[in-house]
């Protein structure tokens, strides 16, 4: 972890602070790229108990350590694990839910083929949207700093642009001062749904 005084060099940090204190016991969440679980175990802990965890990855690596890590911390029966791509989450979440995270790339020591990529990240985007509920929360970090990052930077900022201002809350942190390589956060809350207006 980042020290404690530097957080805002952080965008991971900026969006799990946020997390932190919005997510209750008892609430259901999604991580959309599991990786090595950090973020899993970290919602896993908000959720409590009573809530759910669903956490999708396309690597088995993903899959076994984010199982360790959770045995370990007696957190794995709060979470589902699933090995298939986050475009398809709607087959297996039909309930709504108070929070999706995305942390787009490769997975940290991993092959760095096996990075997200803009068009499935898109439809999967556009699923988090959808199966949000009203309050819920929405964080995507990007990393223009690659390739395919950029590209899906290219993707997200238009379609978050064009969100209407009635049903979200959109939010665009990004580090003035650092070269355009630096991560970007979108932070966006679903305020209502289109049928709701
Ligand atoms: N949040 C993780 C890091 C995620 S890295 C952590 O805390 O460690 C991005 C992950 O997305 C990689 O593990 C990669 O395998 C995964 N990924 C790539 N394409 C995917 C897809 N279509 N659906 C779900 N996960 C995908």
């Amino acid at each position: 972890m980042i020290e404690e005084r530097f957080q805002l060099r952080s965008a991971r940090w900026i969006a799990a602070d946020y997390l932190e204190r919005h997510l209750k016991p008892g609430d259901r969440a999604i991580d959309a790229t599991m990786g090595n679980g950090k973020d899993t175990e970290r919602l896993c802990q908000l959720v409590g108990d009573t809530g759910r965890v669903y956490a999708f990855d396309v690597q088995d690596q993903a899959i076994s350590s984010t199982r360790c890590r959770l045995t370990q911390e007696g957190l794995i029966g709060r979470a589902v694990l699933i090995r298939d791509g986050h475009e398809h989450m709607e087959e297996y979440i039909r309930e709504p839910v108070q929070a999706v995270v995305f942390n787009l790339g490769w997975l940290p020591g991993g092959d760095h083929a096996v990075t997200t990529k803009t068009a499935t990240t898109e439809r999967a985007v556009d699923a988090a949207l959808r199966i949000l509920c009203p309050g819920g929360i929405l964080s995507v970090c990007v990393y223009p700093g690659h390739k395919e990052g950029e590209k899906e930077l290219r993707m997200l900022v238009p379609k978050f642009e064009r969100l209407d201002v009635r049903c979200f809350a959109v939010l665009y942190h990004r580090f003035l001062n650092a070269s355009d390589d630096a991560p970007r956060l979108f932070l966006i809350q679903k305020i209502r749904t289109n049928t709701e207006l």
